[in-house]
Formats: structure tokens, C-alpha cells, sequence
């Protein structure tokens, strides 16, 4: 590299310029910029995850009741439903703080407002 006061060439690993004495600046001669990972591959990957689903397999809605109530803190309802990440939330949440009650608590209220309100699994469809 060449020292950018003086133009005299400055061997790598120095901090000041040996003809000048300015200091070098390394950043200003930063390695090329990486080229941009490209996006297609991540999205080809993502699309074998949406598999279609025909109406008769439908999920129950009383299964779905019936889990939350029972199994609501484990987030098994959510896994039911297709609803993998907020399950896995729910499920999480009771394993790291569920030693103390008042976490234990919000999520089993959680898994009881989910099943008021949710009427559709992940997929978008109704229950039976
Ligand atoms: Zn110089």
C-alpha cells in the first residue's frame, strides 16, 4: 500500500508512514466489500415448509379447548393448531420461569384467552 500524503509505499503493519511521518490510516484501505449473500437459496428452502391442506382435515376446536385447559402451559393446544412458534413460547416460558407461580399463571391465562379467541389452526383453517 501506498501512504496517502506522500504517495511512498508503506509496508503493512505499521501505524506512521517511515518517508513522512503521517499516520496511516488501515481503514481507508479496507478489504473489498463481501458481496451480498444471495436471497434465492433462503426462500427456495422456505417454500418446502407450506404444504396444503385439504378442508376435511380440518383440526377440532374441542380437542383444541381441551388441550388448552389441560395441557395450556405446555403450549400442546398451539402445537395442535399448527401454531408451532407461539406453542413453543408458551412451552418455553413455563420450562425457564414456570419455577416461579406468577409466570405459570400468565401463561395458563394465555392458553385460555387463546382458546376464546382462536377459532382458525396456523393454516388459516376453521376448526370443526
Ligand atoms: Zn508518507
Amino acid at each position: 500500500m501506498k501512504c496517502e500524503y506522500c504517495d511512498n509505499p508503506v509496508p503493512n503493519g505499521v501505524t506512521r508512514c517511515p518517508s513522512c511521518g503521517a499516520a496511516v490510516n488501515f481503514q481507508a484501505y479496507g478489504e473489498a466489500p463481501t458481496s451480498p449473500v444471495s436471497p434465492v437459496s433462503s426462500q427456495a428452502s422456505g417454500m418446502a415448509f407450506v404444504q396444503p391442506r385439504s378442508e376435511n382435515q380440518s383440526r377440532s376446536r374441542i380437542v383444541y379447548i381441551l388441550l388448552g385447559v389441560f395441557f395450556g402451559i405446555l403450549g400442546i393446544h398451539n402445537f395442535y393448531a399448527g401454531r408451532t412458534y407461539r406453542g413453543l413460547w408458551q412451552l418455553l416460558i413455563t420450562l425457564f420461569t414456570g419455577w416461579f407461580l406468577l409466570p405459570l399463571l400468565a401463561v395458563w391465562v394465555w392458553s385460555i384467552v387463546d382458546i376464546c379467541v382462536i377459532s382458525t389452526d396456523g393454516d388459516g383453517t376453521k376448526f370443526k
